[in-house]
């Protein structure tokens, strides 16, 4: 059995408990590699080394900086392949899904943050008379990066990125079920030339890895993605102590469908954004509202259209749906399936396993692409968010109307909206809480845009120039003049 390691202090290191867990394998449900049970004294020792590493990282040229965050981008891509067969394994999601979005994008968060620090500007104010000031940005110094199992590498590297371009050091905690892509990383890093001490990697368990990290007095700033729940435990455990923090936390997102769209191109995205990576993305769109006249039609072609949708081994490159990430998960969106039909709602498609998807994968989480009508928006099924293959279809009759319903949840992560009508378009998207509103498209991601939620979606933005501020505390100098 594969057995992997913490990285500190630029070393490969046991957990000072001496003991492992199982990583297991959701396609085939069962155990596949060991990971370190990290505590309280792994994270002090990668803190430490963070804070040891900082003062000559901070001092590092922007260009150095870059050279080495572009040789990691180039080590990632080196090994895509391999990389995305392992994320396929670790995850349960679909290789070609790896291949052609997790991977070439925890290699653009490299890329991306590397070369923008070579353009950093800085502000000047010119007082009418009497004052010259200048903002001096400057890292923080040891932070903490908190990612979840949905898009292992891919959201990680999205913080480490940013976070190690702007001179800041880091202790990393990937999800405990996918810590697979960020062991490689380190090896990555090690080979690309990281000084020792600048990026530590801690694996475990969050409630037993979380609190030491983020509650540590030399963590200067949390980054968080993950659930609302463990967003607001951060937050509880940071705020007293006045860390910067950013929580990127969970959506219940409304996909808003008008009798005018083109609907070959709505329910052709509509599919990807409701079930891509098993439902399993935070922009997820799990609450489809569609215009009344609309309704019976694009019920009908979506429900057909989600059963096309090929479920098969994680590993076969034409596999369109793969596994749940782990058995907790299954049973919790298995669930909330059950929930839905004791609120009234009736599932017009999938609602259980398939069939043995393959021999290998006889043992898998699997669920079939799940719809399911006739639920009110208040009901628990569309006010919590499920994480998993399962939308619900609900009709409107006014715009109005429409935009009370995507409002009337809790959470505002993201939406997306499908008209032909420009003004409308873009109306709705002005009156939708949500931080990212897509008009006609879901996913389409340009790294340099904020990046975030609103109400229990989190706080704070990433992405950019965000991330790059995130990461930095300005500092105000006024010269007399
Ligand atoms: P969790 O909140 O359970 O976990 C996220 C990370 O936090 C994991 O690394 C977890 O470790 C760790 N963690 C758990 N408890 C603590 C703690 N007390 N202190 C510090 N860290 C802790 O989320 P999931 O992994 O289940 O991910 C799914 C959620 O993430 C969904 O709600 C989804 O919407 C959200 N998400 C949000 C995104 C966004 O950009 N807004 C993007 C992607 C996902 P461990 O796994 O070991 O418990």
């Amino acid at each position: 059995m594969i057995r992997i390691q913490h990285f500190i202090d630029g070393a490969f290191v046991e957990p000072h408990s001496g003991t492992y867990f199982d990583d297991v394998d959701p396609a085939q449900g069962k155990p596949y590699a060991e990971v370190p049970d990290g505590d309280a004294d792994d994270v002090e020792r990668a803190v430490a080394s963070a804070k040891a590493a900082f003062p000559a990282w901070s001092q590092t040229s922007a260009a150095e900086r870059s050279r080495l965050l572009l040789a990691i981008a180039d080590g990632i891509e080196r090994e895509i392949d391999e990389l995305s067969r392992i994320e396929s394994i670790d995850n349960g999601k679909p290789i070609t899904l790896a291949r052609s979005s997790d991977l070439p994008r925890a290699v653009a968060n490299f890329r991306f943050f590397a070369t923008a620090i070579l353009h950093a500007h800085s502000e000047l104010h010119v007082a009418d008379r009497g004052g010259l000031n200048y903002t001096l940005r400057r890292p923080l110094g040891v932070v903490a990066c908190i990612s979840p199992w949905n898009l292992p590498l891919y959201l990680l590297t999205w913080k480490i990125a940013p976070a190690l371009a702007t001179g800041n050091t880091v202790v990393a905690k990937p999800s405990e079920i996918t810590p697979m892509t960020a062991f490689h990383l380190s090896r990555i890093v090690e080979a690309a030339g990281l000084p020792p001490g600048v990026l530590n990697v801690v694996h475990g368990f969050g409630p037993k890895v979380g609190p030491p990290l983020t509650g540590h007095p030399d963590v200067r700033a949390v980054s968080f993605t993950g659930g609302t729940a463990t967003g607001g435990l951060i937050a509880a455990e940071v705020a007293p102590k006045f860390k910067k923090l950013s929580l990127e936390l969970g959506g219940k997102n409304p996909n808003v469908v008008f009798a005018d769209a083109d609907m070959d191109e709505t329910i052709k995205t509509s599919l990807r954004s409701s079930f891509q990576n098993q439902g399993q993305i935070c922009l997820c769109g799990s609450r489809i509202l569609v215009e009344k006249s609309a309704y019976p039609a694009f019920v009908e072609r979506f429900v057909a259209a989600a059963q096309t949708l090929r479920q098969g081994d994680p590993l076969d490159p034409a596999t369109e749906q793969g596994a749940i990430v782990s058995k907790p998960h299954f049973d919790k969106v298995m669930s909330y399936i059950a929930l839905a039909k004791k609120e009234g709602g009736t599932v017009l498609c999938g609602g259980s396993p398939p069939g043995s998807v393959n021999d290998r994968c006889k043992d898998g989480f699997f669920i079939s692409p799940t719809v399911i009508v006739d639920l009110p928006m208040s009901c628990r099924t569309n006010q919590e968010e499920i994480f998993g293959p399962v939308v619900t279809i609900t009709p409107f009759a006014t715009e109005d109307e429409a935009i009370s319903l995507a409002n009337g949840t809790t959470y505002g992560l993201s939406a997306s909206v499908w008209t032909q009508n420009l003004a409308r378009a873009h109306r709705v998207a002005d009156r939708i809480e949500a931080g990212t509103v897509w008009i006609n498209c879901w996913m389409v991601r340009d790294l340099r845009v904020p990046f975030g939620g609103v109400k229990g979606s989190g706080v704070g933005r990433e992405g950019g120039e965000d991330s790059l501020r995130f990461f930095t505390e300005p500092k105000n100098v006024c010269v007399k003049t």
